[in-house]
């Protein structure tokens, strides 16, 4: 309203974050280096009772911080590097003001616990988003602000973080979340899952997956849960997974995960979903003629471009969607369908016809999911690698995708990078596809 006032001074402990597009998620003061989580589970009443440590290096000297976290939880004791601390929790922050500062620069840890009924958080652009049930069972789909339905965290992608989460629920079902199952211990009628995950992740991505699946291995590193009676077919739609992994780590480098877990929920989704070392898949997806098949081939991409590298700032989210669409169309190319090219011109005529007011480096958080940052997003690479040739593109993608392995990205560090790939001056070629709105003539 009034474009005078001066914004408050960022602070220490400040609740608001940095991102551009989201800053009333994500909170100022500190970094986040673990979250260890025990959560149980009952899916009956769906009830959530959790404990969550969190290891984090303060920035400033910081009297308060704070973390994001739905109300619909109550929040029991809460200490600071063991010493009770005082709170107060409403509008989806948690603020901590721990007994003694915690000095600049110092690691500290922050113990809670917390009880309720997770819900999904509600949005006004993207629906509801985060811990939901299922009609039996548990969907943890949270990109961007759905983290907090379940878990105290610093919610911005620019703060990854390592994992250790562990649920309790009834043994007749499966849990699935992300790293490396460490253990699974069954004690009367529940059973404990423990998975751990080395490599930083943006809180987005975390997940949990519960359901009456079965797991079976696709690969090398590559398993899948999946409702018992989808295996025949699922075998026959996720088959080539195996083979479009081996030509992504060709295209892109090397797999960055220890692990691909692919789930099929056992009900529809709109569209799949990806967090960090797997993907989740409706039955919708798993049609019996690999009618889903590109969209197996995005979620995977997005393990490179998203989970691996992330984006700094909501707003440079076509370095997700573009590249992952990008995968899409280089998948049918290497698998004897159409090539790139020709998925290319199909999806520019689309986009020639549709409303040309969308800036992709820039979409606006209204606009962050829009398809026109996805086609438009692609069309950018494709435009890309014609300019600059097979060799320098692919030799740049596995450099971008080396470089900032495990960390956060941004448009500018692309086109940096990409510059050093050519002797043509790429500058024109990218304002005119990422920075203006009208279609470009080439
Ligand atoms: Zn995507």
């Amino acid at each position: 309203m009034n474009a005078q006032r001066k914004a408050p001074a960022a602070v220490a402990g400040a609740d608001r974050g940095m991102d551009s597009y989201l800053p009333e998620h994500g909170n100022g003061g500190y970094q986040v280096r673990h979250y260890d989580l025990d959560l149980d589970y009952r899916l009956g009443p769906g009830r959530l009772s959790g404990r969550a440590r969190i290891t984090a290096a303060a920035g400033p000297s910081l009297s308060a911080f704070s973390l994001d976290l739905e109300d619909s939880f109550k929040v029991g004791r809460v200490t600071v590097s063991g010493k009770a601390a005082r709170y107060t929790h409403r509008g989806g922050k948690l603020r901590v003001r721990p007994a003694k500062p915690v000095p600049a620069g110092a690691d500290f840890v922050v113990d809670l616990r917390y009880v309720g009924t997770p819900v999904p958080v509600r949005s006004a652009h993207w629906g509801e988003i985060g811990w939901d049930q299922l009609t039996d069972g548990v969907i943890v789909a949270s990109q961007p602000i759905g983290a907090p339905s379940w878990f105290p965290c610093n919610n911005t992608p620019a703060d990854k973080a390592a994992y250790r989460i562990s649920v309790t629920t009834a043994t007749p079902y499966t849990v699935v979340a992300n790293g490396v199952l460490v253990s699974q211990r069954t004690n009367a009628s529940t059973t404990t899952w423990v998975y751990e995950s080395t490599a930083p992740m943006a809180a987005y991505l975390a997940t949990v997956q519960i359901g009456q699946y079965e797991l079976v291995d696709l690969g090398p590193a590559q398993r899948a849960a999946v409702p018992g009676r989808l295996l025949p077919v699922f075998g026959h739609d996720f088959g080539r997974q195996p083979e479009m992994m081996s030509a992504f780590e060709a295209l892109f480098g090397q797999y960055p995960f220890e692990e691909y877990t692919v789930v099929v929920v056992d009900d529809e989704l709109d569209v799949p979903i990806e967090a960090q070392g797997l993907s989740v898949f409706g039955t919708n997806h798993v049609d019996g003629y690999r009618g889903a098949e590109h969209l197996v081939a995005h979620e995977l991409a997005h393990q490179w471009f998203g989970n691996s590298l992330t984006v700094a700032d909501w707003r440079h989210i076509w370095l997700n969607e573009g590249f992952a669409t990008y995968a899409e169309w280089l998948w049918s190319e290497c698998s004897g369908g159409v090539p790139a090219a020709g998925l290319a011109a199909r999806s520019r005529s689309e986009l020639a016809r549709q409303r040309q007011d969308l800036r992709v480096s820039d979409p606006g958080a209204r606009r962050m999911f829009d398809d026109r940052v996805y086609q438009r997003g692609a069309l950018t690479l494709q435009a890309l690698r014609v300019e600059v040739g097979d060799d320098a593109f692919f030799a740049l993608l596995r450099e971008w995708t080396l470089v900032n392995r495990h960390c956060t990205v941004t448009t500018e560090q692309f086109t940096t990078l990409a510059q050093r790939h050519t002797d043509r001056p790429l500058a024109p070629l990218f304002r005119r596809w990422l920075h203006e709105t009208p279609m470009p003539l080439a």
